[in-house]
């Protein structure tokens, strides 16, 4: 299993359970899938929708990658403001980018809707909270971006922040309304049986180990099997296994960790987080704090576990969660567990078109539930089409990222000094 998957609070509360065997001989579709988390699934099961043969592999199981660890915020756009978008992409492009994500959330809640996947589904939006003072200002300017292109967003002074999450550690926060929290693992295994159940062929526990383009063809060879397939989507993120043929983009990769509570009292629940807004702050070394369904609270920040400077990111939550909810101090931690966030420089994602019947896609840099769900269904649908005008953004020919290993151990480094030295929120 990837990384301990089995740690995660998600892996125990999943209510999901679709499974699918290994490939075993050789399929032949219309599209060929790499990678079961959010993109891939959205793609398969977008696909299978509009009538064409699919065949997805996931090396490990589904939502195994960044998928089935994250802190489950669905949110309506990207890490950067919208004018930070169009700074990189140009307003054209950036403006049609933040418009299509601005209906992100709607598309992840219809899908849990229509294919009633069980994974907790609340929208009662997100609240980015300020961690200092100083953090108003960033918040600031965001309210300014996000409302100037009609975003619903309000931000709110200390006090109503302070009621709002149930502490006094936060100065204030931007509430989105179009934002919810969703059971991330549930997720992605309702979109896989979702796509089961609309024909696509999906199998488990089987890496691509090489692709290479036949004549008109994609050959995906797996230990045990092969598809052929005139399309291909490469959808493995931050999980990417080494496959012979493809040279995969490189990515930071930035570690996060989590811990989740023991259910919290009714009490308690009256007092935290009330109105169940999912929660991330504005420190430099970010951290998040949101519910579950059965009233756990789930706290996280930046940083790697299984290195030895892991008890200081451990001991740093522990210290954290009593400074922001002091009644939780001695509450005991019931399920630890991390994942790798695939960043690129620009913090945006790419989709990369090595051959007109192939798409990579990466980098949605800690924002990828409604991105992937988006990402994937538009990229079915170009390749399907053969049009790909319909893309969130433009492809790319090529993307290089010198020293991605080196930046991702600076951020590991600045969040366990950090954490070490300084006891901020
Ligand atoms: C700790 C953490 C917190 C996050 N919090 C949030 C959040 O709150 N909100 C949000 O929107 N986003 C969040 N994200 C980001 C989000 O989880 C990811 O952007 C998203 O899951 C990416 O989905 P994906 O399908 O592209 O990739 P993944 O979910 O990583 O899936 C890739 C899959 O490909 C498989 N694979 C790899 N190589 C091969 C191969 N050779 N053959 C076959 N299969 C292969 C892997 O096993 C993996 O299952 C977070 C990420 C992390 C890690």
């Amino acid at each position: 299993m990837t990384e301990d998957l089995d740690k995660s609070l998600w892996y125990h509360s999943c209510a999901e359970s679709v499974t699918a065997p290994s490939l075993m001989g050789e399929v032949v579709a219309d599209l060929a899938i790499i990678g079961g988390g959010f993109t891939g699934l959205s793609a398969a099961l977008h696909a299978a929708e509009a009538g064409a043969t699919v065949c997805l592999i996931e090396a490990d199981t589904f939502g195994a990658g960044g998928s089935g660890r994250n802190v489950g915020l669905a949110n309506a756009g990207l890490w950067l403001p919208p004018e930070d978008i169009n700074g990189h992409l140009g307003a054209r492009v950036g403006s049609r980018l933040s418009g299509l994500l601005a209906n992100g959330p709607n598309m992840v809640f219809d899908l849990i809707d229509k294919h009633q996947i069980a994974c907790e589904p609340v929208r009662n939006g997100t609240l980015h909270c300020a961690h200092a003072p100083s953090g108003m200002k960033d918040l600031k300017r965001r309210h300014a971006q996000m409302t100037a292109i009609g975003a619903p967003v309000e931000l709110l002074d200390r006090d109503a922040a302070v009621a709002r999450v149930g502490s006094d550690q936060v100065h204030g926060a931007l509430f989105d309304p179009r934002a919810g929290t969703i059971q991330p693992l549930a997720y992605a295994k309702g979109l896989a049986r979702a796509a089961l159940a609309q024909g696509a062929n999906l199998f488990e526990n089987t890496p691509a180990t090489s692709l290479e383009r036949a004549g008109d063809r994609w050959i995906i060879e797996t230990p045990q099997g092969r598809i052929s397939a005139p399309a291909m989507i490469v959808a493995t993120g931050g999980y990417t296994r080494k496959m012979a043929g493809l040279d995969t983009p490189k990515v930071v990769p930035v570690h996060y960790f989590q811990s989740a509570t023991a259910p919290l009292s009714q009490e308690q629940r009256s007092k935290i987080l009330p109105g169940l807004e999912g929660c991330w702050d504005t420190a430099l070394v970010m951290s998040s704090w949101r519910l579950d369904q059965a009233g756990r609270l789930i706290i996280g920040a930046m940083g790697e576990l299984g290195h030895i400077g892991s008890f200081v990111h451990q001991g740093w939550l522990q210290r954290k969660l009593a400074r922001m909810f002091p009644e939780l101090a001695d509450v005991s931690l019931e399920h630890t567990w991390h994942g790798r966030i695939a960043m690129t420089v620009e913090h945006l994602p790419k989709i990369l078109q090595p051959d007109p019947s192939a798409m990579v896609c990466f980098g949605y840099s800690g924002r990828g539930i409604a991105p992937g769900t988006l990402f994937g269904k538009h990229m079915a649908e170009a390749l399907l089409t053969g049009g790909t005008d319909g893309l969130p953004v433009p492809p790319v020919t090529s993307h290089s990222l010198p020293f991605a290993g080196l930046r991702g151990g600076y951020y590991e480094t600045g969040a366990t000094l950090m954490h070490l030295v300084k006891d901020q929120l």
